[in-house]
Formats: C-alpha cells, structure tokens, sequence
C-alpha cells in the first residue's frame, strides 16, 4: 500500500487505490484531502474547481467516539485562565473516555513548547492576551489528523477561540457544536 492514495470521485465509487495515511480525491467541484483515524475522520476541500464529468463531494468531520462532553471545554479554560498571561498547551486525548491532559510544557508570552500526547483529538493552545487566530507557526506546527482550537483575549471576560480540523496541514473551520456536546 502507497503512504498517500489518489482518487476519482466516480459519485458510486472512488477510482484508484487508496493510500495508507490519506488520499487525495479530484471531485466535481475540486481536490480534497480524506484521511481517518479510530478517533477522527475528515474530508477536507484543499481548491475549488469544475471538474467535468466527476461527482461532487462535501466537506465532512466525524468523531467515531461521539462528540466531546462541553465541560472539557470549560475546564481547559479554567485552566487557561489561571495562567491568563502565557501561552499554554492543552489536550484531549481519548483513553476510553475523553479526557483533558496538560503535558509538560515550556511556555512563554510568545510561544510554547510541548511533548505530544498519544490519541490526541482536539489540541488547544492559548494565545494568553492576544487574539484567538492561527499563527503562520500555528500552520507550521499542526500537521496530524486532529482538531486544532486557539483560546484568546484571556485578559477579557470573554475569550476568543476559533476550531479546525487538520489534516496532515490542510485546514478547514469546524463548528463549536459539531464537536462539543
Ligand atoms: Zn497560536
């Protein structure tokens, strides 16, 4: 099996041999990116364009293990609020259950450094007062198949995030609720 597939969208079937990590799919209406894991699936659009004679394809996100029970969410941000003026790495990880995890880290105002945690579903990151966006080194550094959230303007009463699915650097925006329950 090839580590990266390149497929047709046929509408009844894909055309090609899949690959190993994830394969490229030319649709209807352009090229996307499929990958999945037992934790994450994700079809995601990489550019737009009319392919004549190929089926259209959607955008798609699937957690196999359900959605994210909502209050890991608002226990990351305690925990990115109690350390309001760094960066801090947060995760969920699936270990029969979600749960949050904080590896160890060597965080700063500009930045932060982390250990990976095994079964990552969902990385977090503080921007501590800045505001929630993904930096160009955000880009470069989420690379898996997982969900990304950036948390900022911890120095408000209401803090920014914003939420995508990556996969291996393709990106699209997810909803909140697609994904916390
Ligand atoms: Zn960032």
């Amino acid at each position: 099996m090839r580590p990266v597939g390149y497929l047709l969208n046929r509408g009844t079937n894909l055309d090609g041999e899949p690959g190993l990590f994830y394969d490229y799919i030319l649709a209807g209406n352009g090229l996307f990116v499929r990958a999945r894991s037992s934790l994450l699936a994700a079809t995601v659009s990489i550019a737009w364009a009319q392919v004549r004679g190929l089926a259209l394809l959607a955008e798609k996100m699937v957690l196999p293990k359900g959605k994210i029970p909502r209050h890991l969410y608002d226990l990351a941000l305690s925990v990115l609020f109690a350390d309001s003026c760094h960066e801090r790495y947060l995760a969920i990880t699936w270990e029969g259950e979600y749960r949050l995890r904080m590896p160890p880290q060597e965080g700063s105002s500009g930045g932060v450094q982390y250990e990976v945690m095994p079964n990552t579903v969902v990385d977090i990151h503080s921007h501590a007062g800045m505001s929630a966006f993904f930096s160009s080194t955000d880009n470069r550094d989420e690379r898996g198949l997982r969900l990304y959230m950036v948390v900022g303007r911890l120095d408000t009463l209401v803090p920014e995030r914003e939420m995508r699915v990556g996969v291996y650097g393709y990106f699209s925006p997810v909803e909140f609720d697609d994904v916390f329950a």
